[in-house]
């Protein structure tokens, strides 16, 4: 089959041969209709990191058609069209029973998206109804991971929401945010290309900020009010402290950036608003079906997010392409 492979830190990946993988007992092989490139291969594989080991193929965000079983699959059939959490926990314990396998102590995390096919465990599956295109699929992974967070905030209706990072799983929080009862929803980005997409998922505002100010008060206005929820999207040092900043008394603060380096913030600043400060990782399988059925009508709001479909050989190069965040939102990969 042909793949797209990580061979070092902050070299490009390589679209080359593979062997076509066979299914071990519990697993199946899906073919993959979608792929969405993620900001997280981005930083995985940069200058400097080390986490991913050579001859990886990436790539956690698919969707697809079964066509091989392994010996004891039982539930799927060849030809099911799923898409696939790329996680799984040991399938036995009270988080995996109940759906949960993100709170599983033996979550254990898998790629193998950019590729023609991969070998995912049964568990992995979820069903995609028919009037769902699979490649449109793959858009349920960050929409997941984005109503997990809004889920982790506690949103009240007609709450004044602020959301620092304009990039897919901030524009996502968006739109979950304002389908979910948020009154007024502001977008605070360092680029204005994102404005039209963040006004199209539910943004009241968006607001484009320069390097050196946090612009507190023009959020404030855009809200009418400080705001009473923050949702931290960009995974950078400094944002949690900017969020912090921004929250009126007695907000709540969900940090879904993953920023792997050091970062400060002044308690004080935090503790006399009371500021609750709050993580979301991944999401529940309840929360993944509801992301696939936010898909399906055609016109369906978060199909904006989608920037551009590239086939599997121009990866490498869109890849690298992605490291500088231009227009570019969601960027699905066709692998066949
Ligand atoms: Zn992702
Ligand atoms: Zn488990």
């Amino acid at each position: 089959m042909k793949a797209v492979v990580f061979k070092a830190a902050g070299q490009p990946l390589v679209f080359e041969d593979r062997p076509d993988p066979a299914p071990a007992r519990d697993e199946v092989i899906v073919a993959i209709a979608g792929c969405g490139v993620c900001g997280s291969d981005l930083h995985m594989t940069g200058q400097g990191s080390f986490a991913v080991p050579p001859d990886t193929v990436l790539g956690h965000e698919f969707a697809g058609h079964v066509v091989a079983l392994g010996a004891e699959v039982a539930g799927l059939a060849i030809g099911a069209r799923v898409a696939v959490a790329p996680f799984s926990g040991c399938g036995r314990c009270a988080a995996c029973l109940s759906d949960r396998p993100a709170a599983c102590a033996r979550l254990e995390f898998r790629g193998g998206g950019y590729a023609e096919y991969a070998p995912v465990a049964t568990r992995q599956c979820v069903p995609v109804d028919e009037s769902l295109d699979l490649t449109m699929a793959a858009l349920a992974e960050p929409l997941a991971v984005a109503l997990h967070g809004v889920n982790r905030a506690g949103l009240r209706p007609g709450a004044r929401v602020l959301i620092l990072g304009a990039g897919p799983i901030g524009l996502a929080v968006a739109y979950w945010a304002r389908r979910l009862g948020a009154g007024s929803l502001a977008v605070v980005d360092r680029l204005a290309a994102p404005r039209p997409r963040a006004l199209a998922v539910g943004a009241t505002a968006f607001i484009e900020r320069d390097a050196s100010r946090v612009p507190i008060d023009a959020v404030a206005d855009a809200l009418g009010g400080a705001p009473e929820f923050v949702f931290e999207c960009v995974g950078l040092p400094g944002l949690i402290a900017e969020a912090i900043e921004h929250a009126g008394p007695r907000a709540t603060v969900v940090v879904l950036g993953l920023c792997g380096e050091p970062d400060t913030f002044i308690p004080r600043t935090a503790v006399a608003k009371e500021i609750d400060v709050r993580t979301s990782m991944l999401f529940d399988l309840s929360e993944y079906r509801t992301a696939l059925a936010a898909l399906e009508p055609v016109d369906a709001p978060p199909r904006v997010l989608i920037s551009d479909v590239v086939p599997l050989a121009a990866l490498p190069r869109k890849f690298e392409a992605l490291r500088q965040r231009t227009h570019e939102c969601k960027v699905l990969v066709q692998p066949r």
